[in-house]
């Protein structure tokens, strides 16, 4: 992988099970600050995810390269093995990336960013506040909105929804959501 020292570079980090639009804004936001924004999707054992890490790595490149307002050359996705702040130090990245939506993601994102803090004082993690319009959009709610036949399409992009369609079109739920 290049070493950023020199470059204006952030990391994003995230489960994107799956890549929502919450997950972009963001995404673009960033791309206004820094000349490249490197997205790290993760895989920690305890999370029982949807996509596998490589198909999720797959989906945000595919993603990415459908939308034209974003400049590809500027964006890095990984799959990251192991601990954040160990990637972020082996490519001499300064800069963590994490957005903020209610009141309920401050408490696990204080953890988060005090803990990186304690491994390494010198990465910085920089907070974005959601674009209102996303501000109740999760991977989590697209999953259940999904698996029980919902249209996602005003929140994940279409080769995301038809992505979960295949998933889901299969059998017959009898999960409710109210
Ligand atoms: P994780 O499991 O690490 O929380 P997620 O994929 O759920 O991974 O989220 C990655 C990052 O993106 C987190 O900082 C999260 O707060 C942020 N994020 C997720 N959805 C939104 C959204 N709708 N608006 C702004 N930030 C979001």
């Amino acid at each position: 992988m290049t070493n950023y020292q020199f470059k204006n570079v952030a990391v994003y980090p995230g489960s994107f099970d799956p890549v929502t639009f919450g997950h972009i804004d963001i995404l673009k936001r960033s791309l206004n600050i820094f000349d490249k924004v490197i997205i790290a999707v993760a895989c920690n054992r305890k999370k029982g995810y949807l996509f596998k890490q490589e198909e999720r790595v797959k989906l945000i490149r595919d993603t990415i390269a459908d939308i034209n307002e974003i400049d590809g050359s500027k964006v890095e996705v990984v799959a990251l093995k192991g601990l954040l702040i160990k990637f972020v130090e082996s490519i001499n990245a300064r800069v963590i990336i994490r957005g903020l939506r209610a009141v309920s993601d401050f408490e696990y994102e204080l953890q988060l960013a005090t803990t990186n803090r304690t491994l390494n004082p010198d990465i910085e993690t920089i907070f974005m506040m959601t674009a209102e319009k996303y501000s109740f959009l999760s991977s989590t709610i697209v999953r259940e909105i999904s698996l029980l036949g919902g249209d996602v399409s005003s929140m994940v992009p279409l080769l995301i929804s038809k992505e979960l369609q295949k998933l889901y079109s299969k059998g017959d739920h009898d999960e409710t959501l109210m």
